[in-house]
């Protein structure tokens, strides 16, 4: 069934030229960025903006989500320079703050985490708050280590969707262990900040994406975003509903009760959508 998009998930289009800008940085610098891949609706405003999520370990994933616009098949060879191509490129944006996300790699040992960890090292060294948006390493608490380790400010895993929907939305995945991760991450270095998305509008209820908050606290997690899901094309996970902007508005009030510390609640609102606007938390 076709539904209309309503009038609240209507995207700004100014700011064309400075994403011209950036995309070409990006080609210069042979990176990827989940802005394109994923079909954000906010790329012309975040690149506009001057910022991106950058998408390292190639663009190409092992997992099958329905509802991601990632290609998925046979994966690349990772690149040494990307960790400086990373620096570079943040730099010459000027960011103060990175969002560092990847394509699951479960073909390489450590899924990518010592090439997440190079990357932070790197981002670290040019002075910049670090955000990773880290996949569940298939509940490695030994990949998560060597994130950890590197010391990343923000340490980013989304649950994506209530566990009912799991087996059509993320099929290759894990409720329990996603959780398990952000509480691994906690346990190995509390002084990290985790953080955790969901999508709405994929067929959950209320009182499902309730308790997905309240699952979140309880492994300790401080950030939250919500966002409504938009189907990259026809073949995606279909859009069930498109959740009105109040619902969002009792999310969020909702979360703050439960105690995290920073919450985005909104139809746009992505992972890493104005990511930086969660320095006066954390600093
Ligand atoms: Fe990129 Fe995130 Fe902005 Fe989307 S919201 S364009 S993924 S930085
Ligand atoms: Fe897309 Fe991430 Fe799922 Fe891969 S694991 S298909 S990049 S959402």
């Amino acid at each position: 069934m076709h539904k209309r998009k309503p009038e609240w998930l209507r995207v700004r289009l100014q700011g064309a030229e400075k994403s011209q800008q950036v995309k070409d940085m990006l080609k210069r610098l042979s990176l990827h960025t989940v802005c394109e891949e994923a079909n954000c609706p906010n790329l012309i405003e975040c690149f506009g903006r001057k910022t991106a999520t950058f998408m390292i370990l190639g663009s190409v994933c092992t997992r099958n989500c329905t509802f991601c616009n990632v290609t998925k098949g046979l994966t690349q060879p990772v690149d040494p320079e990307e960790p400086a191509h990373v620096a570079e490129a943040v730099k010459e944006l000027g960011l103060k703050h990175a969002v560092i996300t990847s394509v699951t790699r479960d073909d390489l040992p450590d899924g990518g985490a010592g090439h997440f960890a190079r990357v932070i090292e790197k981002l670290k060294e040019a002075g910049v708050i670090v955000e990773v948006l880290i996949p569940d390493f298939q509940g490695s608490r030994e990949a998560l280590e060597i994130v950890i380790k590197a010391k990343p400010h923000i340490l980013n895993h989304n649950i994506e969707t209530v566990p009912r929907l799991y087996p059509t939305v993320r099929p290759k995945a894990s409720y329990p262990r996603s959780l398990e991760l952000l509480k691994n991450s906690k346990e190995l270095d509390d002084s990290i900040f985790t953080k955790s998305g969901i999508m709405v509008g994929l067929g959950e209820q209320e009182a499902e994406v309730i308790k997905v908050m309240q699952d979140l606290r309880e492994v300790g997690c401080d950030i939250l975003t919500i966002g409504q899901y938009l189907a990259p094309s026809a073949k995606h996970h279909p859009v069930i509903e498109y959740i009105h902007p109040d619902i969002f508005k009792k999310y969020k009030d909702l979360a703050y009760q439960m105690g995290f510390k920073y919450v985005a609640a909104d139809p746009l609102v992505r992972s890493s959508y104005h990511a930086a606007d969660v320095s006066e938390v954390i600093s």
